[in-house]
């Protein structure tokens, strides 16, 4: 209660603009996952690893923009290929362009695939991929699992949300629960694919074990079902994305957030046989089209961020960053309500009653009834009023433009926290 009122005084401003937006945006907001109790702070402008808001405040920026944010803001690189395609190239041909063959390619080699196909988000990635799943197989049900993050209409919290059209195509199995799956196969025949996060994101950070995804492996290859690998926030966590450290190939991935160089993004290839459902040369194929999925701003961020400022070495480096940032954060967290998931450059705080150990956290459904949803929220006030900036969910992406320092100072941060509210 005193932190909220804390809030509400340090944050006049925002507290204004909120009041005026709701009267063109119902809540006032866009973007659901960003809206926060009482009212959401509004921010009016980044730089490297900075983020400043309406009231003067400034924040380092560890929400990163939910792993979109990769580059920090206003990478030098990434900025001059956009300007260059303002003012050289001209933003959308209405045409087949250089640009999409050139991080067609380089997407390819990175990402181990055979062809690929651009979209104008993660959402719409996934839905062309389980479109071409059904299209290849013949078959219609599609397996999920709790907690699953896919895209705005693909989301699945611990059910099937009404905005998952075609309900009874779902079929809803336990994340990291290879015994599930089994179930799963033994009761069904019309499974055209399994979508699944190598490391579910929005659940919380929680990493897919490797019995796990063999499973699926195993399970999908035995019944010609397509296995998709939502790779749309795990990419940057190896040079060759999450799949390059699985000793499983899936059959699509399915890509996104960065890789748009700060644009909106999504790309989705795989296996080149069942990628051909898309060939416009053949009679028949599906058709995908999306007025600005070859837009040259985009595909020209894209390509350059990942040829130019995302190279193996530093992809390798940030991963190996945040591995210590969250070792560091570990070693407060024993023995209190705290503590944090996660792979390399992405993780999660989480905060039970019982304080489970960030072994214990294997799916959302487990852990969230055990939540402490107020000293979470406490958390995250007292972060934001220290100058850090998280998302609520407690999810951190670490950026290219943060330094040893400003996680050194997080980390003091935290302690501080800890010795505060935990004896
Ligand atoms: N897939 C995963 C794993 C995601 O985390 C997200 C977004 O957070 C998406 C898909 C959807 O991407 P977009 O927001 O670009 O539609």
């Amino acid at each position: 209660e005193e932190a909220i009122q804390r809030f509400q005084a340090r944050n006049p401003k925002s507290f204004e603009h909120h009041e005026a937006a709701i009267g063109s945006m119902p809540g006032g907001n866009t973007r659901t996952l960003l809206h926060t109790a009482p009212f959401p702070i509004a921010m009016v402008r980044g730089e490297g690893t900075k983020l400043y808001d309406l009231d003067g405040h400034e924040y380092f920026d560890f929400v990163g923009e939910l792993t979109a944010g990769l580059y920090g803001h206003s990478n030098p690189k990434i900025k001059e290929a956009m300007t260059s395609v303002l003012s050289d190239i001209g933003l959308s041909l209405g045409a087949t362009n250089i640009y999409e063959k050139k991080y067609a390619d380089l997407l390819c080699s990175r990402f181990d695939l055979d062809s690929v196909r651009f979209a104008n988000s993660g959402t719409e990635a996934n839905i062309h991929a389980l479109a071409a799943a059904r299209e290849f197989t013949g078959k219609r049900k599609v397996v999920v699992f709790r907690g699953g993050y896919h895209g705005s209409v693909l989301a699945f919290g611990l059910g099937i949300a009404p905005n998952n059209v075609d309900r009874e195509d779902w079929i809803l199995s336990q994340y990291n629960d290879p015994d599930a799956l089994e179930e799963v196969f033994t009761t069904h025949n019309d499974i055209a694919a399994v979508l699944v996060e190598g490391m579910q994101g929005s659940a919380g950070g929680i990493p897919g074990s490797k019995e796990f995804l063999r499973a699926i492996r195993e399970q999908t290859r035995k019944a010609g079902t397509v296995f998709i690998l939502d790779e749309v926030m795990t990419s940057r966590l190896h040079p060759g994305g999450l799949a390059a450290t699985l000793d499983e190939k899936p059959d699509l991935k399915t890509l996104g957030k960065y890789l748009g160089g700060g644009m909106p993004f999504g790309a989705f290839g795989g296996r080149r046989d069942i990628m051909a459902v898309y060939d416009p040369r053949k009679q028949g194929s599906l058709s995908h089209s999306g007025t600005f999925q070859n837009n040259t701003l985009m595909l020209n961020a894209g390509y350059t961020g990942l040829a130019e400022v995302f190279t193996p070495d530093v992809t390798i480096q940030l991963n190996k960053k945040g591995e210590k940032f969250r070792t560091d954060l570990l070693e407060i967290f024993e023995g209190t309500e705290f503590t944090v998931t996660g792979v390399g450059s992405l993780m999660c705080i989480h905060c039970t009653k019982m304080g489970l150990t960030s072994t214990q956290i294997r799916a959302k459904d487990e852990y969230a009834p055990y939540e402490d949803l107020d000293l979470k929220k406490l958390f995250w006030l007292e972060m934001m009023e220290a100058g850090f900036w998280i998302h609520q969910r407690g999810s951190i992406a670490l950026n290219l433009a943060m330094d040893a320092e400003a996680m050194e100072a997080f980390v003091r941060a935290v302690k501080a926290f800890c010795s505060r509210h935990h004896e």
